[in-house]
């Protein structure tokens, strides 16, 4: 089945500044989508997909196995096509599933979970996903689909990445899952340290962009828990240390024509915005609620760094 455009159904796009940074929407719900798209955002910078697993209240070892493979790719797919329809042309990037044992544990099957100390350093995102092909795979079945059926504004995603190892894997999967990569816009969010540091091995399996992932980064960065009231107040995205792996990576990507964006909750705060584009970032996806501050903010801070050239 082949998509239709619905021009007719789409709010009109509101009168947004240009800016060369590019602005994006983070979407975690796909019946947010309309108003995600009203934004006038310029795509999507990260499409969660466990709101959409989760919300099957089962495990998707447990869905699948009373509901088939097929309905498991078809909610996935279902659910990325809304968003991929109403804001096409304009690109959403989609991460593949990244959530923890604990949270799949609350659901049906969850008693087949891991049991693990620490959750957040554990069994989620790539790691589980390279580790469990055969599941992954339904994923990478639900994105085939999606290209098939026109949706070539999707790229993809993949969470929690340590080095060009995982990587590597990542794309060799999506290979055999009938993904041509050199064709599509796929990327790694910078969410450990380790992948900041190993940005240019990584690079070199073919990526087309990187996201830094701000609420992952800064907690693996500073050891400090992101759910942890105890230590909260520790809990800084603009942290020498935090702004230092992203400066440094935007550098290296900007000499390897890789593409550089945040999505973590810290695109929203001005200051990171301001470092952000004087870095040269390429694009900031922030919450629906702080995309009309974003865009004004990046467009201060462009204005500023034309005025300061000239002077
Ligand atoms: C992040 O880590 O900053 C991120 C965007 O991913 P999540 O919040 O889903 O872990
Ligand atoms: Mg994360």
């Amino acid at each position: 089945e082949q998509r239709e455009p619905i021009e007719e159904a789409r709010p009109k796009t509101p009168v947004k500044p240009m800016t060369a940074t590019e602005v994006k929407v983070n979407v975690s719900i796909p019946e947010a989508a309309e108003r995600a798209a009203a934004t006038g955002a310029d795509g999507v910078g990260l499409l969660r997909i466990e709101h959409m697993v989760l919300s099957l209240g089962k495990t998707p070892t447990k869905y699948i196995e009373d509901n088939g493979e097929r309905a498991y790719i078809e909610e996935l797919v279902d659910g990325i096509r809304g968003v991929a329809e109403e804001f096409y042309p304009r690109p959403v990037r989609v991460r593949s599933l990244d959530a923890p044992t604990d949270e799949f544990r609350q659901l049906e099957g969850g008693e087949d979970e891991p049991r693990e100390h620490n959750p957040m350093l554990g069994y989620r995102g790539i790691r589980r996903s390279l580790d469990k092909p055969d599941l992954f795979k339904h994923e990478l079945e639900a994105f085939r689909r999606l290209f098939e059926m026109g949706y070539d504004n999707v790229e993809v995603m993949f969470p929690l990445v340590n080095d060009a190892e995982d990587v590597i894997q990542a794309r060799e999967l999506m290979r055999e899952a009938g993904i041509d990569p050199e064709k599509r816009e796929w990327g790694v969010m910078i969410e450990t340290p380790a992948s900041a540091l190993g940005v240019e091995e990584m690079a070199e399996a073919g990526l087309d962009f990187v996201s830094f992932g701000t609420n992952d980064l800064t907690q693996y960065t500073l050891a400090v828990d992101r759910n942890n009231e105890n230590v909260a107040g520790r809990f800084d995205e603009l942290h020498p240390a935090v702004l230092k792996l992203i400066g440094d990576t935007i550098e290296t990507c900007r000499e390897l024509d890789v593409k550089t964006s945040i999505c973590g909750q810290a695109a929203s705060k001005p200051q990171m915005v301001q470092f952000l584009v004087n870095e040269g970032v390429s694009s900031i996806s922030a919450n629906i609620d702080a995309v009309r501050d974003v865009q004004h903010e990046v467009k201060r801070e462009e204005q500023r760094l034309v005025l300061d050239s000239v002077r």
